[in-house]
């Protein structure tokens, strides 16, 4: 035990690359959803930062955007590589 490695890939490139995956969760509607690591790269780029507040300018929570509410409220969580998400394989 001892220390802690939070955000350690800055970039979506470098988190594509360590297989991380991210998910992130509206404080005001409740929902979490899992955000698509190598979609966020093709969209952002790889070199687009991805601490919390690089995070916040690109996503928004969609439901709270078509209700009119603060779309902001956002809590984001890194998740370790599991051995059944792996790596995927881009296809043709
Ligand atoms: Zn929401």
């Amino acid at each position: 035990m001892g220390k802690e490695y939070p955000f350690l890939e800055d970039t979506l490139g470098k988190k594509l690359e360590a297989g991380t995956s991210l998910s992130v969760y509206c404080l005001i509607c409740k929902r979490t959803a899992l955000l698509d690591v190598y979609e966020l790269v093709r969209r952002f780029g790889p070199d687009q930062p991805c601490q919390h507040w690089d995070l916040l300018k690109i996503i928004y929570c969609h439901e709270c955007r078509a209700a009119g509410r603060d779309d902001r409220n956002l809590q984001f969580t890194n998740h370790a590589v599991t051995p059944e998400q792996g790596r995927r394989n881009p296809s043709p």
